[in-house]
């Protein structure tokens, strides 16, 4: 059956809009999959604690049959092989992080993937730009909409359009 991903994308590592713009293709190309929708991109404060560049973050929407763990391995296989990422530990500057934000409505909890994605709610840098294409969806625990949990955010971290 065709879901609804929104996958968040994260880059503060070479050519950061190349990296997202490249990132977004590759999504394309996965097999029973396409981009659907595409978020302005956004230069962001990076969160964590960790001392890095500044990352440029965008939301996608990627209709897909791929079943959810499909969907991390194909992302997990564009981080590492396209993008050559290196294990800088978790947090850590990166050219490529592929997250799933949700996936249709549902809930999924494994060691290996969480959806929602369990700290959504509380990143600007992932709420602005999900509000950008899909305002009115409901966060399938929380219950209220990305706009809404935009605008209940109290964090001061910069989120800024490029
Ligand atoms: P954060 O999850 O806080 O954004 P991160 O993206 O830096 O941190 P990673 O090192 O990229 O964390 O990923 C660690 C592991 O998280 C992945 O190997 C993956 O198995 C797991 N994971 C759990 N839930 C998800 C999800 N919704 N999307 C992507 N990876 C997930
Ligand atoms: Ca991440
Ligand atoms: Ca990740």
């Amino acid at each position: 059956m065709e879901e609804c991903a929104y996958i968040g994308l994260g880059s503060n590592l070479g050519d950061r809009e190349l990296n997202l713009l490249r990132a977004v293709a590759e999504m394309g190309k996965l097999p029973a999959s396409k981009i659907t929708a595409l978020s302005p991109f956004y230069e962001t404060d990076p969160v964590g604690g960790v001392a890095q560049p500044n990352f440029y973050n965008a939301v996608a929407r990627l209709v897909t049959t791929l079943a959810p763990l499909e969907l991390l391995e194909a992302l997990k296989k564009i981080e590492t092989a396209v993008f050559r990422r290196a294990d800088s530990g978790k947090w850590g500057p990166r050219s490529m992080d592929l997250d799933i934000l949700l996936y249709g409505d549902r809930v999924f909890e494994e060691a290996r993937l969480t959806i929602p994605h369990p700290r959504l709610a509380e990143r600007r840098f992932v709420l602005q730009p999900l509000a950008d294409i899909a305002p009115s969806l409901r966060h399938p625990i929380l219950g209220k909409t990305m706009a809404e949990l935009l605008a209940s955010l109290t964090s001061t971290e910069k989120v800024v359009r490029v």
